[in-house]
């Protein structure tokens, strides 16, 4: 059987030489993410140079995701980590500014003061630490201390619920982007989208360097939740970034946000990520915690497209057992029905009814396997968000980017296929493909879909035949 749920692992110092990256792809992964909030330019070309020969040596297909960092909003150094105790004064000012108290910290956001209110709280270093604002100043605020701790250089600070008005790219992620588009990674995924226009701003830039990524949107906090829809119908993917999510919204509502948002991408038709703490104690810990391991299941479950691990297999110790158990858990949970948020997807268009009918076909059929042909990689688009109940999808594209770029989509296995002239040469040499390599057995239902079949017609064509 095999696994319908995408891997996405995090590279980084634990990850970062050939040979670790052959053994993450042989136990798996499907797409390697670069995190530009701690990765440099050398560093990332390096790594993306070392994922193609690998994977070129391997014989096997990985995909490229580059994580651009977005307007995160950062305290700036400090000589020594400053020790707070609850009732402290603590203030944030503008770096052109000098301290007006003990306890007094740098941010990189000039106009934080405009944004936030008097009474507003908000947290710093992964919401460890809490603050209450009493009192804004131009470039200047003041804070009580609301829990015990200690804040050390550069820790991230969050908002919950404040609308911030910082531009969605900064300076940095323009410059992340060049080198996206110059590595011709296959996504970009966009931090701490706000609404639809951002996504739509993010499209022009890469249009603008010639860059055919494929956006990721990454739904991290309550703005983004709000316009939800909006966000969604412009992004290619969706990622439910569930570490600044659970800071930013009350952390008993993330389970009910990560199922909103896995519903709503079912129903509108995008693929969706499902990131963060999946295997976290194994940062450290060989095996997984009972509750991680049900964390996955769930995830699968909810028919994610993908699942994505970021400190375990960057950081962590054991990065390939991460995969492994990802692998297993995935590959149990799917014999169980899923949860069929796809059953309420919005079909329109000719293109989509027929997709409908072919995996209508397929799911009526013991033992049948979806065969796509597709150029620009909609046709296999339709299927996999049409979630067939038990096929696996065999996509065949001309287009090599087109072809990484479905590495994300549950249950499609894509490959690289020049087309023929006559119809019947690229099937039979699909079928050729898959049988020598094992994915059917002699005899198996194909269900053959096509928008390329013929090519001088615009024809989408359903075919039966047998392996
Ligand atoms: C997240 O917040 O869950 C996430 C994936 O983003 P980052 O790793 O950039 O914080």
């Amino acid at each position: 059987m095999r696994r319908k749920t995408k891997i996405i692992a995090t590279l980084g110092p634990a990850t970062e030489t050939p040979s670790a990256i052959r053994d993450l792809l042989v136990a798996g992964v499907n797409i390697f993410r670069l995190n530009m909030s701690h990765a440099s330019h050398d560093w990332t070309r390096e790594v993306v140079g070392a994922i193609r020969t690998v994977a070129a040596e391997l014989g096997v297909n990985v995909a490229t995701l580059i994580d651009l960092q977005g307007p995160s909003i950062r305290t700036g150094d400090v000589a020594e980590r400053l020790v707070l105790a609850r009732g402290d004064l603590l203030e944030f000012r503008n770096p052109d500014l000098a301290p007006a108290l003990p306890l007094s910290v740098t941010t990189n956001y000039d106009k934080l003061h405009e944004d936030v209110s008097a009474g507003d709280v908000m947290l710093v270093d992964n919401g460890e630490i809490h603050v209450r604002i009493l009192r804004i100043e131009e470039g200047r605020i003041t804070c009580e201390v609301l829990t015990d701790g200690a804040m050390g250089s550069r820790r991230h600070i969050n908002l919950p619920g404040i609308r911030v008005n910082l531009p969605v790219l900064t300076e940095k992620d323009m410059h992340d982007l060049d080198l996206a588009a110059a590595l011709a990674v296959d996504f970009v995924a966009i931090s701490f989208v706000r609404d639809a226009a951002h996504v739509r701003y993010l499209r022009e830039q890469l249009l603008a360097r010639n860059c055919r990524a494929s956006i990721v949107s990454k739904i991290e906090d309550q703005e983004a939740v709000k316009h939800l829809t909006g966000i969604i119908e412009e992004s290619d993917a969706v990622m439910v970034a569930r570490g600044d999510l659970g800071i930013e919204v009350h952390i008993e509502e993330l389970p009910i946000v990560q199922r909103t948002i896995l519903r709503e991408c079912a129903r509108i038709g995008r693929r969706v990520i499902v990131a963060t703490h999946m295997l976290e104690s194994m940062i450290t810990n060989p095996v997984p915690t009972r509750a991680e391991v049900t964390d996955v299941a769930n995830a699968v479950f909810e028919q994610a497209d993908a699942v994505m691990l970021s400190g375990e297999s960057s950081i962590g110790q054991y990065p390939v057992k991460c995969i492994e158990n990802l692998d297993r858990i995935a590959r149990r949970m799917e014999r169980e029905p899923g949860a069929g948020f796809a059953d309420a997807i919005q079909l329109s268009g000719e293109k989509q009814h027929t997709v409908h009918s072919a995996v209508v076909l397929a799911n009526s059929l013991e033992k049948a396997s979806l065969v796509i042909f597709t150029a620009g990689g909609v046709l296999a688009n339709h299927a996999t968000q049409q979630r067939p109940v038990h096929a696996d999808i065999f996509a065949f594209c001309p287009d090599e980017e087109v072809m990484r770029s479905l590495l994300m989509n549950r249950a499609v296995t894509p490959f690289f296929l020049e087309m023929a002239d006559h119809p019947d040469d690229n099937i039979r040499r699909a079928i050729d493909l898959l049988k020598e390599n094992g994915f059917v057995e002699a005899g198996n239902p194909l269900v053959i879909l096509s928008d390329i079949l013929h090519r001088d017609f615009d024809t989408e064509a359903i075919l039966l035949r047998k392996a």
